[in-house]
This record gives structure tokens, C-alpha cells and sequence, in this order.
């Protein structure tokens, strides 16, 4: 099998389930405890923080875990709304991941009122329209990092600025950058980033909120004392440790995989070619290294995707979070991909375990289905 839906989710890496290990066996003491079979989970916990904290160019203490990037997603933006009476402003753009989405939708229903940023063909938000949308009423601008389904990379910093200078606090949804492609909090000057486990070789159900220190967000999930009184839970010890371990590991090797996978992508794409399929290729050259959606003329991206999956391939078409809807995909829509191709798209992510040879394959698989 060829699995190229990297996007979606991918496989525990062998180091972090070794580290995992211990916590779902012996030490598996509450790190909220006072007694010694504590110490270790507890210990675990700091370390891992320290390490993701690291990762970001972040202090410990601003590294808040969750379950998830979509808990994360919406305690930044609810936690940063629950702070204001009713009438304060949203912004947000229009090819954000429903997290974030449906996050601004559960607050406009509430009164509050959000704007939903255009983007270009490319799916990059121009500072032309956040400066246009943001006033003093601003609560938040949530723009994501990298998008999900074209892979494009934001301007982060550019928005970031004119957010601040508006007073406005800046969130992002890095869950498909962290780990792929350096980031920096403090170049980006985001108030907040959200990040998932399970798209960098992590386990599923565990990632992570940064939040600067000093800015004020109310808890989401109101409970016991942890993570500094912010997130009421019992913390997900093993699958922290795995998240930490995963994403270390990421680090490491983060220019070397980028030329891997930027390499694949390309190798795929010249193999297409050779093969005179008529397709677009989506999103910005300022891409994720290995991610791309590509929309061929007058095909049809769920039946590719099923003929693919007989022949042994998983790849994408739209968003995997979305996969039961049969409509276009509101990224597609909102970059205006033209009518002849857009149906026809499809959503092909590497990880590091792909060859030379399955881009080949792929390549071929495609030219198969679509000549027939
Ligand atoms: N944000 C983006 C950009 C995503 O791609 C995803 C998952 O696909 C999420 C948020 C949700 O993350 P999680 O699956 O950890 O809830």
C-alpha cells in the first residue's frame, strides 16, 4: 500500500511509542498526586513541555496542552471572546479548517460578529483586506499558518502587524506547519498557535495551544487546577510524551525532510506531465514541503480516489476532516479553481516513508484511470 494522505494523519513514529510506553503501564500515577508513583508522569509532563516550548522558541509556561488541534483552535478564539461583552469583532478567512470556522460560527450566533476574509487564487490573505476589516472592535484574527487542503503558507507576520496594530490579538493554526517548516513565534508575533500531534508522527487526541504571556484568555474547559489552572483535565501523559518525542524528532531532521518531500512532489508532478495529463496545480509556490492538491480537467476527484485505493493508494480529495461531504471542498471554492478542473481535484501529501518509486506509481496509477 502507498500512503500519501500525510495531510490527514500519519503513523506513530517508533520512538515516541517507546517513550509512550511507560506511562500507560507502570507509570501511570495522576501527576496531580502528592505521592512518589507521581513524580515520573509529573516529571514527563515538564520535560515534554520544556521540549515543545523549545521547538517554538517558546517559555514552558506559555505551552498550554489539549487534546488536539481542534481544541485548540477553539480555546483561542472562544477563550479570547469569552473575555468580551457580546458585539466585539471576529476575523477570519475564508479557507481556515472548520475548527476555526465553526468555532466564529458557534460566537456570531451569539452576537458577536465575525468577518470572513477572501482569498486569492493562490489562497494567500492579502494585508489589503485584514486592513480593510480590522477597527478597535477587533477582538481576534484567527489566519492560519499553512492551509490543510493546497498546503499554502500565509504571511503571517505582515498580518500579524497590522492585527497588533489595530489591538487586535492574533491566533494561527499551525497544525499542518508544526514540525514541516520552522516556526518561530517570535518572528511570527502571534499571541497564540495551535498544533496537533498526529500530523507529525505524534499520537492522535493530544496537541497544544501557545499563548503568550500576558495575554488574557479565559479556560474553555473549566475543571481541576491543571495546566496552571487553564485546562481542566486529568493531563494525557503518554500521548504528551509522545507528542514531545515526535516532535523533537521532527526538528531534527526538518531542511533534510523538506528537500525529501519537496523532491517527491516534484518528481510526481514532471511524472504527470510526461504522461500529458491536463491538470492545475493549487495553492502558492510558498507551499509545505510534500503537500499538493491538484484538479484534472474534466475528472472526477472522489471516483480518482476510490480507483486509487483498489490499486493500493490512499490520497485525499478536498479535506479528510470533511470526506463524507460530496461537494466541493470551501477551499476549492473559495480559489476559484475554474469549473472544468475543479471537480476533478485531488489532494496528494508525502511523509518521509515514501519513495521515488510511489511517486512513479502514482503518476501512473492517475494516467491509467483518467485514459481509460
Ligand atoms: N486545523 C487544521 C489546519 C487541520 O488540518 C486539522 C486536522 O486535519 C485540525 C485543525 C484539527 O486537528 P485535530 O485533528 O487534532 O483535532
Amino acid at each position: 500500500m502507498i500512503y500519501a494522505d500525510h495531510a490527514a494523519t500519519t503513523a506513530l513514529s517508533p520512538k515516541a511509542r517507546d517513550a509512550m510506553q511507560p506511562f500507560l503501564e507502570d507509570a501511570y500515577g495522576n501527576p496531580s498526586t502528592l505521592y512518589s508513583l507521581a513524580r515520573e508522569p509529573r516529571r514527563a509532563v515538564l520535560h515534554s513541555r520544556e521540549i515543545i516550548a523549545a521547538a517554538i522558541h517558546a517559555n514552558p509556561n506559555e505551552v498550554y496542552f489539549t487534546s488536539g488541534g481542534t481544541e485548540a483552535d477553539n480555546w483561542a478564539i472562544k477563550g479570547t471572546a469569552f473575555r468580551y461583552s457580546m458585539g466585539k469583532e471576529i476575523i477570519t478567512d475564508a479557507i481556515e479548517h472548520h475548527a476555526v470556522l465553526n468555532s466564529c460560527a458557534a460566537l456570531s450566533r451569539i452576537g458577536y460578529k465575525t468577518t470572513i476574509l477572501p482569498v486569492d487564487s493562490n489562497g494567500i490573505v492579502s494585508s489589503d483586506s485584514i486592513k480593510t476589516a480590522i477597527s478597535q472592535n477587533t477582538a481576534i484574527a484567527s489566519i492560519m499558518l499553512a492551509n490543510n487542503e493546497i498546503g499554502t503558507i500565509e504571511p503571517i507576520q505582515v498580518l500579524t502587524d497590522i492585527a497588533h496594530q489595530a489591538g487586535a490579538i492574533f491566533h494561527t493554526d499551525a497544525v499542518q506547519a508544526i514540525g514541516h517548516i520552522p516556526v518561530n513565534v517570535n518572528e511570527l508575533q502571534v499571541d497564540m498557535l495551535s498544533a496537533s500531534a498526529h500530523k507529525f508522527n505524534g499520537p492522535k487526541g493530544v496537541g497544544f495551544l501557545y499563548v503568550r504571556s500576558g495575554i488574557a484568555l479565559l479556560p474553555l474547559l473549566d475543571g481541576g487546577g491543571q495546566e496552571h489552572g487553564m485546562r481542566g483535565g486529568t493531563e494525557n501523559v503518554a500521548g504528551i510524551v509522545g507528542m514531545a518525542t515526535a516532535l523533537q524528532e521532527h526538528i531534527e531532521h526538518i531542511e533534510r525532510d523538506a528537500a525529501y518531500l519537496q523532491n517527491l512532489s516534484s518528481r510526481l508532478i514532471t511524472q504527470l506531465k510526461q504522461h500529458e495529463l491536463d491538470f492545475l496545480i493549487n495553492g502558492s509556490n510558498q507551499r509545505i514541503p510534500g503537500s499538493l492538491s491538484l484538479s484534472f480537467k474534466g475528472a472526477d476527484g472522489e471516483m480518482l480516489l476510490h480507483r486509487l485505493d483498489l490499486m493500493g493508494t490512499a490520497i485525499a480529495t478536498g479535506s479528510a476532516c470533511n470526506s463524507k461531504e460530496t461537494e466541493l471542498s470551501h477551499v476549492i471554492q473559495a480559489i476559484q479553481v475554474p469549473q472544468k478542473y475543479a471537480n476533478g481535484t485531488i489532494r496528494i501529501t508525502f511523509g518521509i516513508d515514501n519513495t521515488v518509486e510511489d511517486a512513479d506509481t502514482i503518476a501512473e496509477q492517475i494516467a491509467r484511470i483518467l485514459y481509460r
